[in-house]
């Protein structure tokens, strides 16, 4: 019986433990200093539970002294190398107050017994205890202005940014009313793991997938794009909304709003973006408000698609219900517009290769067609321009490439969403060789196609020329039956130092 009272305290130990080890090597911790500090927490939880499996003179006390007080202080180092945030102070404060006050409460109770001497002493020790506690306490209520205005000034500094970056010349005026016109914004870059985005056939999938993530540091740099779609009939659109400011370079304080567990498991430097790719520079600049945004179409709910709905003060955010069903993982970006989601009820019929779909404005401008996999409520957006129509992929497929969905393929959730996301690529190849005045627009392409469709919508629009350009260069990388050509094949070079790169061969 007690052997199995042991392995009841062991088993949560191990797992909060294990649990800790992943939060770590989320944070680039190196793996040989994680194996190391794992094993000691090993050793201490060992040692504490059969101290005689360490050495035969082994004790409880010994094992604590030996192996406690290095794991409580590299717990301690690591916690303050890679997780301490400005706002955890007042926190550490109140728990060392609270640790504190409760060594008072121990030491006074026990100081009722024994000798004079040793009851002076115990309550000597008591009151000093007690004392360190309430002042511990108190400077932690004091922390948390100091903390507030710390947090204030952060963003006051970034608010700052934006508009110096607003003002930067090269702003323009909007153009005639008339046409549609499609302008793709770089909204910075995220930090992702090489496998993840290209490795889907090379085992990057489901459990594994997610395991290799957390082992292979093989990362890159690629771009988040959002659109905005200047309609003459519906007024100001977009498809996603990229990342924000506040998201790249306030991390803490953005995830700090979802509690601990969301800053814990997103990476500090996952997004990477300047003043001016922030989403609400980039539509003044165009001479547009961010305010006259009416709509957005989200494809999906992951954060690196939210991250500009807090900066949409009017819109209606169109997405499907299954990805807000499933859950939100991190509800801070969509706070500000809980009470102005749509839900298409996609029951517009099919359309070309796609058995249903939602004409969002019942006039085909625009339509939605759903295609799960990267998650259960994906969607892509098609937009008809004059003469041609763009085709929102969202992360349906990454990059141009990524069409070749039998040779590239990103890390898939596994089992039947791999299924769903390969049939949705399968429609996505079908709808573009049906509809050849079609371009696809991803959110994530590092590719030399994401150059030739900034210069196709430098203007808002591909003219004809533009358009041919665009389906010419689609010619180039892949053939009529959606495989790659010679030389267009990625694959990982690494970088001396950090972010790695992708090359094609
Ligand atoms: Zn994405």
């Amino acid at each position: 019986m007690k052997i199995l009272c042991k392995i009841a305290l062991l088993a949560p130990a191990l797992a909060v433990s294990a649990a800790w080890l992943v939060v770590l090597r989320l944070k680039d911790v190196a793996a040989p200093l994680l194996v190391a500090y794992g094993l000691l927490l090993l050793g201490l939880a060992i040692g504490l539970l059969w101290p005689h499996a360490l050495g035969r003179r082994s004790t409880r006390t010994r094992v604590l002294a030996l192996l406690g007080a290095p794991a409580a202080l590299s717990t301690l180092a690591l916690y303050f190398a890679v997780v301490f945030y400005v706002t955890d102070v007042p926190v550490l404060l109140g728990l060392a107050s609270a640790a504190a006050l409760a060594g008072a409460l121990v030491v006074g109770l026990r100081g009722r017994r024994g000798t004079a001497g040793a009851t002076a002493g115990r309550t000597r020790r008591a009151l000093l205890l007690g004392g360190a506690g309430l002042a511990l306490g108190a400077l932690s209520g004091l922390s948390v202005s100091r903390v507030d205005r710390h947090r204030r000034d952060v963003l006051a500094q970034g608010a700052q940014e934006l508009k110096e970056a607003v003002r930067a010349p090269g702003a323009r005026r909007r153009g005639a009313v008339g046409s549609v016109r499609v302008f793709p914004l770089h909204t910075g870059d995220t930090v992702v793991t090489y496998g993840q985005f290209y490795g889907g056939l090379d085992g990057w999938e489901g459990l594994t997938g997610y395991t290799r993530t957390l082992l292979d540091k093989a990362q890159i740099a690629v771009p988040v794009y959002a659109y905005l779609i200047d309609h003459p009939l519906h007024g100001l659109m977009m498809v996603d909304t990229g990342v924000s400011w506040e998201q790249a370079n306030d991390h803490d304080g953005y995830y700090g709003h979802g509690g601990m567990a969301s800053r814990l498991l997103t990476e500090r430097h996952e997004y990477r973006l300047t003043a001016d790719q922030d989403l609400r520079v980039q539509v003044a600049r165009l001479g547009y408000d961010v305010k006259e945004i009416s709509t957005v179409f989200l494809t999906h709910v992951h954060d690196d698609h939210a991250g500009g709905l807090r900066s949409l003060p009017r819109a209606t955010v169109v997405m499907d219900r299954r990805d807000w069903d499933e859950g939100v993982l991190y509800p801070y970006s969509f706070d500000l517009v809980k009470e102005r989601l749509s839900f298409p009820a996609f029951d517009s019929g099919p359309l070309l290769a796609f058995p249903h779909s939602q004409d969002h404005f019942g006039d085909g401008s625009v339509v939605l067609l759903p295609t799960p996999g990267h998650s259960p409520g994906h969607m892509c957006v098609l937009v008809r321009m004059d003469g041609a129509s763009a085709l929102f992929m969202g992360d349906t497929l990454y990059t141009l490439p990524h069409l070749a969905v039998d040779e590239v393929r990103q890390m898939t959730i596994g089992g039947a969403d791999t299924a769903r996301q390969v049939e949705a690529a399968r429609r996505v190849q079908r709808l573009l060789a049906s509809a050849t005045d079609t371009v696809p627009l991803f959110a994530h392409d590092n590719t030399r196609y994401r150059h030739a469709v900034a210069s196709a919508f430098s203007q808002g629009r591909p003219d004809a020329a533009g358009l041919l350009a665009l389906r010419r260069h689609m010619d180039t990388v892949l053939t009529p039956d959606w495989r790659l050509r010679p030389g267009q094949a990625p694959h990982f070079v690494p970088s001396g130092a950090g972010v790695g790169e992708v090359a094609f061969r």
